[in-house]
């Protein structure tokens, strides 16, 4: 794609040679994109479908670090997250746009990784690349992303139409990324205590990959289409199960049953939880940045999903008055309460 080798500084090519640089390779591929790069202002042109759009603000230092964070990773991710978005909505993302801030920390091949992690991104799952903006910026590294997608009205699911007695559903498994964060965090300290020592992170290639390279659950989209499943309610988890239960629960004013031998934990995950002395169940309840998605659906399609591995049924909605509980592997109900990354606290999502 780009075929630098060596430091370019971002001061020799300027923005509008760097903007050039960066998107001329974009092949554009959805019929609803009519002008891409290179205009004041992309046209894009829907059909009957509504459009969703959505935005993600990544902060270096706050979101990512890069210090163990590989900038064509951090392209891929960056996109993944927007379009998890717009699966969230079972819709189908056509288009992002993406303003980067840069400083003169990184060179023309720095910002071609992250682009080439993109554009991958975009490649993979069908997304055209029509816009953004670039700006120096005078420390970190900035990115905005911004997706759209598609959907028919009757398609569209939100987050306040669950309803009493649907099924509650989760795709994937849950915890692994914020497992993958611990290992990354803990080969960081080790590093930084004694540069002799190289990162170990043999063993945790699936929570590390959940943590640097996350896929959005495009393939559950189709799934459902398939099964003729539309969900009654639907959202991503971003910031942990038990916050994105709490919040279609308060959003559709519903309590809910929550299973907790129910929930899907991938075997890695859980032995490094163990491990760390983390609790498995908490590290899917509270972790974050699964992008899995979280939905609920009519006790009458149960037949339709019940044998597919990727889906698991974790509980049911009840009466806003029952509350949103949590049922221990013991038996024991306990209110569900989130403890999600808090964007202002010290962990940010
Ligand atoms: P303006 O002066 O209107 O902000 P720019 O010169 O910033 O326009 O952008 C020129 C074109 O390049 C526009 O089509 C814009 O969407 C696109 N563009 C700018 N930055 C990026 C970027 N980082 N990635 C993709 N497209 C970009
Ligand atoms: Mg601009």
């Amino acid at each position: 794609m780009f075929e630098n080798t060596s430091r370019t500084e971002l001061s020799s090519l300027g923005e509008f040679g760097l903007i050039d640089h960066l998107t001329k390779h974009i092949e554009l591929t959805q019929a609803t994109t009519i002008k891409g790069v290179g205009d004041d202002a992309a046209v894009l042109q829907f059909e009957n479908e509504q459009v969703v759009i959505s935005t993600d603000l990544l902060l270096e230092g706050i979101h990512f670090d890069l210090s163990y964070v590989p900038l064509k990773h951090l392209g891929y991710k960056s996109i993944m997250v927007n379009l998890s978005d717009i699966y969230a909505m079972n819709a189908i993302p056509t288009q992002v746009l993406v303003s980067i801030g840069i400083s003169n920390r990184f060179s023309l091949e720095a910002v071609e990784e992250l682009y080439q992690g993109m554009l991958i991104a975009c490649k993979r799952y069908n997304i055209d690349l029509v816009g953004g903006d670039t700006s120096s910026s005078k420390q970190g590294l900035v990115i905005s992303v911004t997706a759209l997608g598609k959907s028919n009205k009757e398609k569209i699911a939100k987050r306040d139409t669950a309803q009493v007695n649907d099924l509650l559903c989760v795709s994937g498994d849950l915890g692994a990324a914020y497992m993958g964060l611990q290992i990354l965090e803990r080969e960081k300290n080790v590093f930084l205590s004694n540069q002799n020592l190289q990162p170990d992170l043999e063993g945790y290639d699936y929570i590390v990959e959940r943590q640097l390279k996350p896929e959005a659950r495009k393939d559950i989209i189709e799934l459902l289409a398939t099964l003729n499943i539309v969900p009654s309610a639907m959202m991503d988890v971003s910031d942990g199960l038990a916050s994105e239960i709490l919040h279609i629960c308060k959003a559709s004013n519903v309590g809910c049953n929550l299973y907790e031998e129910k929930i899907p934990i991938d075997p890695l995950t859980y032995d490094t939880a163990r491990e760390f002395n983390i609790d498995p169940t908490v590290c899917a309840l509270s972790g974050g940045e699964d992008y899995e998605l979280l939905f609920t659906i009519k006790q009458a399609d149960y037949e339709k999903i019940k044998n597919n591995s990727d889906v698991s049924v974790i509980g049911h909605i009840t009466q806003a008055s029952e509350g949103a509980m949590l049922i221990s592997k013991g038996g024991n109900q306990h209110k569900l309460v989130a403890q999600g990354w808090n964007a202002f606290g010290n962990n940010a999502s």
